[in-house]
């Protein structure tokens, strides 16, 4: 099929839907000049080491100046701005849908979405790990100690080897279970649990993905390898 009757088939299905949820990941916000940290080797004091060290509980309260220094470099885009994959999953959303992203940039907030469940957390959400205070961005980005107590300060981001906050998890579950249409975007569906979501659809519920590469998921379901900006642009939401 080209890739013209197969964005056809996708608005079909998009336009007959009852309740979407949208699956994204870094594919979605790479068009925002926002790169996937999960391709990226911090490199400090001349050693490069792994984002799976590093965005750890252990690097995080053991050699906070590292921790600190690659999500700064790495992860920190405020001034990135959303883009039409972001504003037209907003729109669907608004009107019938839920998204549940991978991302952490806060552009899905950005763009207006009211119905987004961010898995793997808010990097904006920053907090002070002794005395729980809510941080601003400019605080953080000036010093990782809190002044007041010198607690640590975080990003409320879901660490390698922490869990999925429980909440997260069984409202996420259950918006896959309602909807009838669940639409995969910008993601190589590999990160554990999130790619585990889609065992939770209805039998009946369509699914679709919108990837520059072949997912393993994509296996007897419909699949539009191409850019996923182009292929939103061309949706009617
Ligand atoms: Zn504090």
């Amino acid at each position: 099929m080209n890739l013209d009757k197969q964005i056809a088939a996708l608005q079909a299905d998009l336009n007959a839907a009852i309740h979407v949820t949208y699956l994204t990941g870094a594919g979605v916000s790479t068009p925002s000049h926002i790169p996937d940290y999960r391709s990226k080797n911090g490199i400090y004091n001349g050693i490069s080491e792994s984002p799976e060290q590093i965005l750890s509980e252990e690097t995080l309260f053991h050699q906070p100046a590292k921790f600190h220094h690659f999500v700064m470099e790495n992860m920190y885009f405020p001034d990135a701005k959303p883009n039409i994959i972001h504003k037209k999953i907003a729109a669907s959303c608004n009107k019938n849908g839920t998204l549940i992203t991978q991302n952490v940039d806060g552009l899905d907030k950005k763009a207006g979405n009211k119905h987004v469940i961010e898995f793997h957390g808010d990097l904006y959400n920053i907090y002070c790990t002794k005395c729980h205070e809510k941080i601003s961005y400019n605080s953080y980005k000036n010093s990782y100690i809190h002044e007041k107590d010198q607690g640590i300060i975080r990003p409320g981001i879901i660490l390698y080897g922490e869990s999925i906050n429980e909440k997260i998890l069984t409202k996420s579950v259950e918006n896959i279970h309602n909807s009838d249409l669940v639409i995969i975007a910008g993601t190589s569906f590999v990160v554990y649990p999130f790619a585990q979501l889609l065992t939770y659809r209805q039998a009946k519920a369509k699914v679709w993905v919108v990837n520059n590469t072949n997912i393993s998921t994509s296996n007897g379901v419909p699949t539009i390898i191409d850019n996923a900006e182009k292929v939103f642009d061309k949706l009617y939401i």
